[in-house]
């Protein structure tokens, strides 16, 4: 986007998206806790702009990822993500989540869940106190304000590793 008004018109608009974050959890285990806890009055995630909770990811701009992903999750998580439109975010929240955590050479547990969607922002700790997620969320709402305008200009997460798909029950 260029011209006179190209950079006011990106500040408004990222101003906009950072602080109006509908929150869609993808709570898997005991770090889901830690983000209800984030949510609710004492650390009260609202006063940074995050909106809990989006009915459906077809209404979310963020996934949090707290918990274990396994392998039969995976596909389920990647087709909400999928669902989400643009543009969007993800925070994973913990070390199960991050890289499959204590369970990390279980053969069931996904190594991460950045092997199967891009993540932004990754918050660390088993489990990781709600201020960390309180923190995750400032360091999401900074990449915000730094994107470029247009529809996919943005600065993506990566993925680390192609999907593998888990092997179905009937296989
Ligand atoms: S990182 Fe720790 S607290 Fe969080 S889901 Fe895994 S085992 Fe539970």
């Amino acid at each position: 986007m260029g011209g006179v008004l190209g950079e006011p018109i990106r500040f408004i608009l990222n101003w906009g998206r950072r602080y109006s974050l509908w929150v869609f959890n993808f709570g898997l285990a005991c770090c889901a806790i830690e983000f209800i806890a984030a949510s609710m009055s004492r650390h009260d995630f609202m006063r940074l702009g995050v909106i809990p909770f989006a009915h459906s990811p077809r209404q979310a701009d963020l996934m949090v990822v707290s918990g274990t992903v396994t392998d039969k999750m995976a596909p389920a998580v990647k087709r909400l993500y999928d669902q989400m439109p643009e543009p969007k975010y993800v925070i994973s929240f913990g070390a199960c989540s991050n890289s499959g955590g204590p369970y990390w050479d279980s053969y069931s547990v996904t190594k991460g869940v950045d092997q199967i969607i891009p993540v932004d922002v990754y918050v660390p700790g088993c489990p990781p106190r709600p201020e960390a997620l309180l923190h995750g969320i400032t360091q999401l709402q900074q990449q915000i304000a730094s994107e470029e305008a247009g529809p996919r200009a943005r600065r993506r997460g990566q993925l680390r590793a192609p999907l593998v798909q888990p092997k179905s029950r009937d296989e």
